[in-house]
């Protein structure tokens, strides 16, 4: 149907583009390059949209819509925007001016059109009009909840039953507690505030029992038992009127009517599609994994929070180093914090490089834990891999900020995947099917910081919801697709438009995939992986080195740079490390290329494992190795340096023809900012340096003063 739309726009190319293409849709246009013509014209007359550009001749765009919203508050308004704003801006046209759309030049024809489609189409504006995205949000989230929910306390009480009858079996209590935990945590998000109350109760008493306080089972029960009666009042409702909306009020009446729960009917399944079917809301799975090996009682760790900042942690214990061991074997573990004895830290830094040692865990992170200052064994603890060394006992906040570190300074291990939808249900689904897979998900429900959290997560996979209020993701991937760093990130849209040119132009704005919703588990499950898979390959092919499997020159100059700049931003130190296989041509010529290229592999093996995981480590050429120690001064990064030296002076290689040999090598290191603030400056000064070990005899390493 034929709407009317007012255009205020200073530039005429866009002008005219828009005029067009709302010409084409069949829509009647009025345009103009002056505010306070906008202004007049929308007090003259009605219009079905409005749309607005960064700049006008008298007043600049935002001005212009905070005037338009005190004449109309109803009208729907589009911000052409020419560049992208920062979160409080960003803020200010969501809530404050009610902008529906922004979308940001340059304009593409396909994707303007279809978004203009869904700011007509009426269902869209009911939704984000009458109901508001969060309420219509949360009302899926509890109705969904609520279909599942009569299991999950009949599985909670199981567990309870079962945990009492093998009292002995503390893993079966602490299976309990998690239950307990998710109930409280997802009760509470999707307003059950009373549920949420009691769980948390429930949790209680859990973890009291679990403390050897075994009176506290009548506890446990009396909660328990509460939850039933809770879910058993509302879920009859449910069952008589499943499209009934939800009573809170039920969750409000404290009448326990009896052990009933596991009559309930049970939650909808039997459907391909994902949303009830693995609804398991923060399913730990997809949390960050971390391993706390102490000798202290665990109580002291209570204080772990569940969640960072950003997303949800799982905290795994465990006292005895064949414990870790074998958890880290069984589970993908995304850091690890050891508790060190500073009196004794062998056995520690032993574990860590043990840990580092294992397959998948070369790049690790680890943080050392104790009541007193390491700074003795800071040289030991780089070379051993931990990023950080936390000081007993720590303020929760530093704990959350040590794990988001720790997990951000990974490259590699578990896939990430970073899912952004304003369904805060559906990222929760999508979040548990991947995270059961192994993958690492971060969800967010709004754009506003979305570069910076790409910075700082990594991601390895993007999935974009595409019709979201106010920024489409067509439109937030054509920014990230802007940054040479995102150009080969797969990016999959998610949608439930599935019409053609939605398609179009999801591929039009730079996507990879598009998989339609709801989506079903198989079909989400094998074209994540696919994708991922082949990101990996072409990263892989692109960027390491085969022989040692370290980054070859380019990337580890890529690496570099960030490193630099990042050290410039915010005054940091980093330390650089040129090395060089001594007489390396006669390894060759004595003892055959086969044995030369077991050097080097086992080399880049070594530095693999050793050093943090913030640190960067690459092939330079030949037989030149390059290490670049992240926050690290001189002394400490040559401390580290030398260990991990020591360690291959000692290693036996074979040669050609079975006989044993030894290597030695020598470096050049040199520090930003004392030893030059230019990358050329400091690695010239690290090479000369080099030298100068090797004119000095070799197998040695050479620093400043
Ligand atoms: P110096 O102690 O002065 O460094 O002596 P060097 O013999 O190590 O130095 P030179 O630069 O003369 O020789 C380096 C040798 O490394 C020459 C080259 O054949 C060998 N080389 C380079 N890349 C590889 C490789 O991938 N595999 C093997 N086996 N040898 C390599
Ligand atoms: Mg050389
Ligand atoms: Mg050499």
């Amino acid at each position: 149907m034929s709407k009317r739309v007012l255009h205020a726009e200073q530039e005429e190319s866009v002008a005219s583009l828009l005029k067009t293409l709302f010409l084409a849709r069949g829509h009647d246009v009025d345009q103009t390059t002056e505010g306070a013509t906008a202004v007049q014209k929308l007090i003259d007359s009605e219009y079905d949209l409005v749309v607005v550009g960064d700049q006008l001749t008298d007043i600049d765009g935002i001005g212009l819509i905070a005037k338009l919203r005190q004449i109309n508050s109803q009208v729907p308004i589009v911000f052409v925007a020419k560049v992208w704003r920062d979160a409080r801006v960003y803020r200010q046209l969501v809530k404050e001016l009610r902008v529906t759309l922004i979308f940001h030049r340059p304009i593409k024809a396909g994707l303007f059109g279809a978004q203009l489609e869904s700011i007509f189409d009426p269902q869209q504006a009911m939704i984000l009009g009458e109901l508001g995205p969060e309420e219509a949000t949360l009302h899926t989230l509890q109705a969904n909840y609520l279909r599942v929910l009569p299991e999950r306390v009949f599985k909670l009480k199981e567990a309870i039953k079962q945990s009492q009858t093998n009292a002995g079996d503390s893993s079966q209590l602490v299976e309990t507690i998690r239950l307990a935990h998710n109930l409280k945590g997802t009760a509470s998000s999707c307003g059950f505030g009373i549920l949420g109350e009691s769980a948390g109760s429930l949790e209680k008493a859990l973890s009291a029992i679990k403390e050897g306080g075994l009176a506290h089972y009548e506890a446990a029960w009396e909660e328990i038992d509460l939850i039933c009666g809770l879910v058993t009042t509302n879920a009859h409702a449910i069952a008589e009127n499943p499209a009934s909306r939800v009573d809170k009020r039920a969750f409000s009446t404290i009448e326990a009517p009896g052990d009933q729960a596991h009559t309930l009917p049970p939650s909808q399944d039997g459907e391909e599609a994902l949303p009830q079917d693995n609804f398991d809301t923060f399913g730990l799975s997809s949390a960050v994994r971390v391993l706390v090996v102490s000798r202290e009682p665990m109580a002291s760790f209570k204080r772990l929070p569940n969640e960072t900042k950003h997303q949800a942690v799982q905290v795994i214990c465990c006292q005895e180093k064949a414990d870790a061991l074998s958890i880290a074997q069984k589970l993908s573990l995304d850091a690890v914090l050891i508790d060190i004895d500073t009196a004794a830290p062998g056995p520690s830094l032993n574990l860590a490089r043990e840990l580092r040692s294992l397959p998948g865990y070369d790049n690790l992170p680890v943080a050392f834990l104790s009541t007193s200052k390491q700074q003795k064994y800071v040289e030991d603890s780089t070379h051993a891999g931990a990023s950080l060394m936390l000081e007993l006992p720590f303020a929760a906040n530093i704990l959350d900020d040590a794990i988001d570190y720790l997990v951000n300074a990974r490259q590699g291990g578990r896939p990430r995947i970073l899912i952004l939808d304003d369904d805060l249900d559906f990222c929760d689904t999508v979040s548990t099917a991947l995270g059961q897979e192994g993958m690492l998900v971060r969800a967010v429900n709004e754009p506003v910081d979305i570069m910076a959290l790409l910075h700082e997560f990594h991601p390895d996979l993007v999935m974009l919801n595409i019709s979201m209020p106010v920024v489409s993701g067509y439109d937030i991937c054509r920014v990230i697709r802007q940054d040479s760093h995102y150009q080969d990130l797969p990016i999959l849209f998610l949608t439930s438009q599935t019409g053609l040119e939605t398609r179009l132009a999801a591929f039009e704005a730079g996507g990879d995939d598009y998989l339609p919703k709801p989506v079903a588990r198989v079909e989400l499950l094998t074209r994540v992986k696919v994708r991922l898979e082949r990101a990996r390959l072409l990263k892989e092919r692109s960027n390491k080195d085969v022989l040692t499997g370290l980054l070859i020159r380019r990337a580890f100059m890529e690496e570099l740079q960030e490193m630099e700049e990042e050290s410039q931003r915010n005054g940091l130190i980093f330390t650089l490390a040129l090395i060089d296989v001594d007489h390396f041509k006669k390894v060759n010529d004595t003892y055959g290329h086969v044995a030369g290229d077991q050097v080097l592999s086992q080399f880049g093996q070594l530095l693999r494992k050793r050093f943090r995981v913030e640190d960067v480590r690459g092939r330079w050429g030949g037989e030149e190795f390059v290490v670049a120690f992240r926050h690290i001064q001189n002394d400490t990064a040559r401390g580290a340096l030398e260990r991990a030296l020591e360690e291959l002076r000692l290693l036996t290689f074979t040669g050609d023809h079975g006989e044993n040999f030894g290597i030695t090598f020598s470096a050049g290191l040199a520090s930003y900012p004392e030893d030059g603030t230019k990358l050329e400056t400091l690695i010239r000064t690290a090479d000369h340096r080099l030298y100068l070990a090797k004119e000095m005899g070799r197998n040695r390493l050479v620093s400043a003063g």
